[in-house]
């Protein structure tokens, strides 16, 4: 029962180490694979790793994975990177499969725990295809209710934050409405810096290299097939995929082509700055004639329902909070650590082992229906 602990380190080095050491891997099939590293935020020992190797003989399709834009959903996504490479590599044709393999977009966030970046940035509100399209003000309802979601003191008694917090929310949601609210929330805005799902007032440095790398392989390859991992949205311990508008199949056609039971999609309008519908976003504009799948992979935690929500909500203002204003009592810093951790990267067996089923579920549904294995 110990077999998924190596696949699970507990700090950003471990993880990189490990990814680090597929390159030799992947060289067997790859003589020319490269393995490049990719300093962020200056004077940190914080990169972005990239193992990449072209196809050798034509370059008809390139799998494109992501890890780590959200800083601490990374350590799933390493795993089932790695995981990957153990078991999927020898699958795959090199003479007509090109590999891209990411860790760490968000190095610092990874290393800290955060999901944000150093800036509390969060990279997936980040990448905009046109930067003046978006108006600061854009998102009305959390400006409106904006005491929710920036921090407000030092935590003193978590027990009473909490009961306030919850009092405020169901003021709000009361007043704005269930929509309003979870609208503000998906969204991102681009006004309070040290808010909640903050998406910037410039293009971050890991957002400025992933539409480098989204250009150039759109550019090189007939066909992308990309898949950025992340954690804690949909039913826990199950694994959903998350596509752009822009993808042209409905839910129901995705599902029957994939043969997955969790998808979901989300609209631009509702969604600013998210990296894969920039992906599509480019691909329609720039290179027209490329194929392109590209979505998000997430393996749940808390679940689905409001009572989740609630859980989910305090958990990422709290740990803001936290974060800007710190807490009076060591026990109440450490629980909503333990909380945040438990959102995003469990320590539980049980979903660890939940992470390498769904993983591999989610990996041959996708490359087997995209012809990479
Ligand atoms: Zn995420």
């Amino acid at each position: 029962m110990s077999e998924p602990l190596h696949y699970f380190p507990k700090s950003y080095e471990e993880s990189r180490a490990a990814f680090r050491s597929h390159l030799d891997k992947i060289k067997e099939k790859w003589p020319e694979a490269e393995l490049t590293s990719e300093t962020i935020s200056a004077g940190e020992d914080n990169t972005i790793d990239m193992i990449y190797a072209n196809a050798r003989k034509s370059k008809d399709k390139v799998l494109f994975f992501t890890s780590g834009e959200h800083g601490i959903e990374g350590y799933a996504g390493a795993a089932v990177i790695h995981l990957f490479a153990d078991e999927y590599l020898d699958q795959m044709d090199p003479d007509t499969t090109g590999i891209c393999l990411i860790h760490g977009l968000n190095p610092w966030g990874m290393r800290n725990f955060r999901r944000v970046n150093e800036n509390n940035v969060d990279l997936n509100r980040n990448q905009l295809y046109d930067e003046d399209s978006v108006p600061e003000d854009v998102n009305k309802y959390y400006e409106k209710e904006s005491e929710l979601f920036l921090p407000n003191g030092t935590i003193t008694d978590l027990t009473k934050d909490k009961n306030e917090l919850h009092a405020q929310l169901t003021k709000a949601l009361a007043k704005e409405g269930y929509s309003a609210i979870k609208e503000a929330k998906g969204m991102g805005q681009f006004e309070f810096e040290k808010g909640v799902y903050y998406g910037g007032n410039k293009e971050e440095e890991s957002a400025v290299f992933l539409k480098k790398m989204q250009h150039r392989l759109l550019s090189e390859y007939s066909k992308v097939i990309h898949m950025d991992w992340h954690t804690a949205l949909g039913p826990t311990n199950e694994i959903t995929m998350v596509a752009s508008e822009l993808e042209e199949r409905d839910e129901d056609e995705l599902k029957n082509l994939y043969g997955m039971k969790n998808i979901q999609k989300f609209t631009p309008k509702k969604v600013k700055g998210d990296s894969t519908n920039h992906f599509h976003k480019l691909r329609k504009e720039e290179y027209p004639d490329t194929k392109l799948f590209s979505a998000l992979f997430e393996f749940g935690t808390f679940g689905e329902g409001k009572k989740a929500e609630l859980r989910e909500f305090t958990t990422i203002v709290l740990e803001n909070r936290l974060f800007w204003e710190g807490a009076e009592k060591e026990d109440d810093r450490q629980w909503i650590l333990d909380e945040f951790k438990a959102m995003f990267y469990p320590q539980e067996q049980e979903w660890r082992e939940a992470v390498l089923k769904e993983g591999r579920f989610g990996i041959e549904a996708v490359l087997k229906k995209e012809e990479i294995i």
